[in-house]
């Protein structure tokens, strides 16, 4: 994943001083605000995207490193993104607090807050043949859903939720605490600036139901241990008008009893006898679909390793596939006839005489030498 400069995403100059970094921030806070555009599903991202680069640029110490090694120098910061637009307003409250008028006076725009559904997860295990060719799978998720009875507002239809007498529909009541007075969460309404008098009957109130809902979800050949699939919008459901949050599928793939993974090649043992070793011969090997032909050179070692070229797993989105190493032992018999022994004693006899022939050339090679300097 490639990923855009954080100087660029606010439209700043490298040297831009902090006030600048703050000012550039808050424009862009305000334009990609997620309850300004809710029919546009870009600006949340762009909003995620400015709040992380905000997040990185108005540290000094996390800026610095940001400008000399860049998004690689952010890995281990602990830093890994906003999962939502809540987390955002968690770590900038200040900001918007200034902005939208939350909180601080009490003075709220009329609701709630909207809220982010929350992510899920789905462990999902497949094959190391399902990984090679990729799948099509039906999840079935068990999650809240929001109510179509009421429309998730909780109120029994035909009725509507009444405005919070407690809190006159701010969400939020003022609390004072010496020279100080704060805005704390209305404990009526929890927040929510409505009271529902008539709840709805399907849902008993809660706007959301629990479904289980079926998923089709396409897993991309070469899939590896540990790889998430993110489908935008499966989470939960928001509150209040929020989006919901996103659903991973988390890759689990199942050891195979022929192959061994790494990366995207493979990784497999195959017997040769010790006569194949010496003479050569081809031999087949399976394959992730099927069997190939392989030739063994003459004088095999064992242990030796071939590669078939492009059998192995597939690079995701990509149209080349790693490679099949064959790793080859040479097998020795544990036990053999009378006749296949006398056969093998003349063979080492043969063996020793080449040696001893190799050797005395050699000798003569080396007399010759010195006699010829
Ligand atoms: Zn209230
Ligand atoms: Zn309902």
């Amino acid at each position: 994943m490639s990923k855009s400069d954080y100087y660029e995403i606010l439209g700043v100059a490298r040297e831009a001083s902090d006030d600048e970094i703050k000012k550039a921030y808050r424009q862009m806070a305000f334009k990609y605000h997620p309850d300004r555009n809710p029919d546009d599903p870009d600006a949340e991202a762009k909003f995620k995207d400015a709040a992380e680069a905000y997040e990185i640029l108005r540290d000094p110490q996390k800026r610095a490193r940001y400008d000399r090694f860049g998004h690689e120098g952010m890995n281990g910061s602990g830093f890994d993104g906003f999962h939502s637009a809540d987390d955002i307003f968690g770590a900038f409250g200040d900001i918007f607090g200034e902005f939208f008028g939350f909180g601080q006076q009490g003075g709220r725009r009329g609701g709630p807050r909207p809220q982010a559904g929350s992510d899920l997860r789905y462990d999902l295990t497949v094959t190391l043949k399902e990984a090679a060719t990729g799948k099509e799978v039906e999840l079935n998720i068990p999650k809240n859903v929001s109510c179509t009875e009421c429309d998730g507002t909780g109120a029994k239809p035909g009725s509507s939720p009444e405005t919070c007498r407690h809190c006159g529909g701010a969400g939020q009541v003022q609390q004072s605490q010496g020279f100080f007075r704060i805005a704390i969460t209305c404990p009526i309404c929890n927040g929510r600036g409505t009271v529902i008098t008539d709840p709805c009957p399907n849902c008993k109130g809660n706007g959301v139901t629990r479904e289980t809902r079926n998923l089709s979800v396409r897993i991309p050949a070469g899939v590896d241990n540990g790889n998430r699939l993110r489908l935008r919008g499966e989470g939960e459901p928001g509150q209040f008008g929020g989006p919901a949050g996103d659903l991973y599928v988390v890759i689990h793939v199942e050891e195979d009893k022929t192959f061994r993974r790494q990366g995207q090649n493979l990784i497999l043992t195959t017997e040769i006898s010790f006569v194949q070793a010496i003479l050569g011969d081809k031999i087949e090997v399976p394959t992730l679909d099927g069997t190939e032909t392989m030739d063994i050179p003459k004088g095999t070692q064992s242990g030796e390793v071939f590669s078939l070229r492009g059998y192995g797993m597939p690079h995701p989105g990509l149209s080349h596939s790693g490679d099949l190493l064959v790793e080859v032992i040479v097998k020795t018999p544990r036990g053999v006839s009378k006749k296949q022994e006398e056969l093998l004693r003349e063979f080492e006899a043969l063996e020793e005489e080449k040696t001893s022939k190799k050797v005395k050339k050699f000798f003569k090679k080396a007399k010759e030498k010195v006699m010829g300097n």
